[in-house]
């Protein structure tokens, strides 16, 4: 226990429980959490995924887990850094663990099955993310998965995630998604000036991504992750024109202007 941890009560009213993580240090160069940064654990039993988050071998850790039936867990308080992002970036910024609270939200995750989140759980989250976002009042569009500010590495929570039930709930920045149909679209191997709007979109919206006309690995990478959050009906790593349409809404309504280059 550090003296963070003894005699805490949580800081949310809604967790029902304090189980301390040693997994944590002090925040660098901020004082106050301004990004909320949403996870699954991707482990096939959730009471296993938590001693892993307390584990002092582990190195790893999130301030919240919430469990499948809605039980909200603190493990680090808020004031602390907990080890949740890892290599990550986000609107140039790489520390995010910094800058960030994390929710771990329990669910085995695409390696095992990735099951449905219950509807009890998300009523947790939305719940959980309400009372964080207002103490806090961390704007709608740094709501963010672990896959957007980590693409090469993460794709958690996931497509599965209902971000559209958080966004009617006052949570996070969305849009309605254009749905797919066929025809013209770009890919990974392809070169030229609208390759280079597309990742200037991106990367204008916060993806840390090259801009470079070179749809490459990272930008499809980068892609995928854009998709699993604000085009979830087809997660392909193609940027088709449902979604570019869909970017440039997203862009172009978190600022009220139109985003660089068009598209
Ligand atoms: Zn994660």
């Amino acid at each position: 226990m550090t003296l963070d941890d003894a005699g805490s009560k949580p800081d949310s009213p809604l967790a029902t429980e304090w189980r301390a993580s040693p997994n944590h240090g002090p925040r660098q160069g901020v004082d106050r959490p301004d990004l909320l940064l949403l996870h699954y654990t991707g482990m096939a039993s959730t009471d296993e995924a938590i001693e892993w988050l307390c584990d002092p071998a582990r190195g790893v850790s999130a301030h919240y887990v919430v469990r499948e039936d809605g039980r909200i867990l603190q493990l680090v308080a808020e004031s602390r850094r907990a080890w949740h992002a890892g290599v990550s970036s986000w609107a140039g910024v790489q520390d995010i663990n910094s800058r960030s609270i994390g929710i771990e939200i329990a669910n085995p995750g695409h390696d095992h099955g990735y099951p449905a989140f219950p509807e009890v759980q998300i009523a947790a989250v939305i719940a959980l993310c309400r009372d964080i976002v207002a103490r806090h009042a961390i704007a709608p569009a740094r709501v963010l998965a672990h896959s957007d500010v980590a693409p090469l590495r993460k794709s958690d929570p996931g497509e599965k995630f209902p971000w559209d039930a958080l966004h009617r709930a006052g949570i996070g920045h969305l849009v309605a998604e254009e749905p797919p149909t066929d025809g013209r679209y770009f890919m990974r191997g392809e070169h030229g000036q609208p390759i280079e709007a597309l990742q200037a979109m991106l990367a204008y919206y916060g993806y840390d991504v090259p801009v470079n006309g070179s749809f490459c690995a990272h930008t499809e990478a980068v892609v995928t992750a854009f998709q699993r959050h604000f085009r979830r009906s087809r997660v392909d790593g193609i940027a088709d024109v449902s979604t570019l349409a869909t970017l440039y809404r997203l862009c172009a309504s978190r600022t009220g202007s139109a985003p660089p280059d068009g598209a």
